[in-house]
């Protein structure tokens, strides 16, 4: 069963949807009492037409850099990081993007007033052809789903290019956004005679991108268009929305959705000795894991908000984006068994509520 604002991907992975007041065109949240966003409101001069109607996105989509590294806030969050991240396996990414797709396809569903007899899908490609695009990932997969499910969809892409590189959006203001892009899609091929497109994309930010494709799609007669994307990039002044509180979902965030790819690695994990602790403040957990060539060591200070352990995979991999090995999760998994739910969520949400305070450490330094 589906609770209010979530919806479960594939029935298991739970994403947040976004709650009122949003926009009523982009879902940006906005204060209570208004319509639309201040963007939509007021677009950058060059926007005389934002040529698309509606945007729906899964749920929010942000993460806070340290460095180089990616702290995402939310599951979903995870998920996006893992499709468009270049340097992670094939595997990781098309797990991720399968989950997105049917995400997607249960909002495309959902808000059957707004892509109803879509004819078209459409996606912005890379401006360096060679590079496989990430939204792949995602639209094969949702592509898959539609023909199964007899929703007759033609992925038109192919037929769409970029005349100019732009360089990359990110650290872009949003004027210059709209003021770069615009002119750089052009559609290919015949008349689209008025036909309804389903715009796909993985994150929704400032809608330049979107803006651009579609006046090139408008520019070939295209009918009514619609977004629709996994993530809305909010941006916050503070570290969380505090969008988890049961053990579950706490467990699959800080586990990078471990706990659900490769649970048997995680569950193959020895614990040797779990010291005692109690839930008051000052609260420590202290484990030795067996590892293949001696033993691992952990500490969880709830007092200071640090962890300290010295596996390779959390000193390569976790730590820098606050992340779980197979060893810290595994810790948490043996406390709700001996100790319950209720403790090994507070546990949880004690580190994600404060993550931005939260150090994770080599054990051996300091
Ligand atoms: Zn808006
Ligand atoms: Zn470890």
């Amino acid at each position: 069963m589906l609770k209010k604002n979530k919806i479960l991907l594939e029935e298991r992975i739970p994403i947040k949807t976004i709650e009122e007041p949003f926009c009523k065109r982009c879902m940006n949240n906005i204060e209570g009492g208004k319509t639309f966003c201040g963007i939509c409101e007021f677009p950058p001069a060059v926007v005389n037409d934002w040529y698309f109607n509606n945007v729906k996105c899964l749920g929010k989509y942000n993460y806070f850099g340290i460095n180089n590294f990616k702290i995402p806030i939310n599951i979903l969050s995870i998920l996006i990081i893992l499709v468009k991240c270049k340097k992670k396996t094939i595997k990781s990414q098309q797990y991720a993007g399968k989950l997105l797709a049917d995400g997607l396809f249960q909002f495309f569903n959902k808000f059957s007033d707004v892509f109803d007899s879509s004819l078209y899908l459409a996606f912005s490609p890379n401006s360096n052809k060679l590079e496989k695009n990430q939204c792949e990932y995602i639209v094969n997969p949702l592509l898959k789903r539609f023909k199964k499910e007899g929703i007759n969809i033609t992925d038109i892409s192919n037929r769409i290019v970029r005349v100019k590189d732009v360089g990359k959006n990110k650290d872009k203001g949003r004027d210059k956004r709209f003021n770069d892009i615009k002119g750089v899609h052009k559609v290919k091929g015949p008349d689209l005679n008025g036909a309804k497109i389903l715009i796909i994309d993985d994150v929704y930010t400032t809608g330049s991108t979107s803006w651009d494709l579609s006046r090139a799609l408008k520019e070939q007669n295209a009918g009514e268009i619609n977004v629709l994307a996994a993530g809305r990039h909010i941006f916050y002044n503070e570290w969380i929305e505090k969008e988890y509180c049961n053990f579950d979902e706490l467990i699959l965030y800080f586990s990078n959705l471990d706990i659900d790819r490769t649970k048997k690695r995680i569950y193959k994990v020895k614990i040797k000795e779990l010291k005692e602790f109690t839930l008051s403040k000052d609260t420590q957990i202290v484990a030795c894991i067996k590892g293949s060539s001696g033993d691992y060591k952990l500490i969880i200070d709830f007092t200071n908000k640090k962890i300290k352990h010295d596996c390779y995979d959390f000193n390569q991999n976790k730590k820098s984006s606050k992340r779980f090995c197979k060893h810290i999760t595994k810790v948490f998994i043996t406390i709700r068994d001996d100790k319950g739910d209720q403790i090994a969520d507070s546990l949880l949400k004690r580190i994600y509520n404060n993550l931005d305070e939260w150090e994770f450490n080599d054990f051996n330094i300091n």
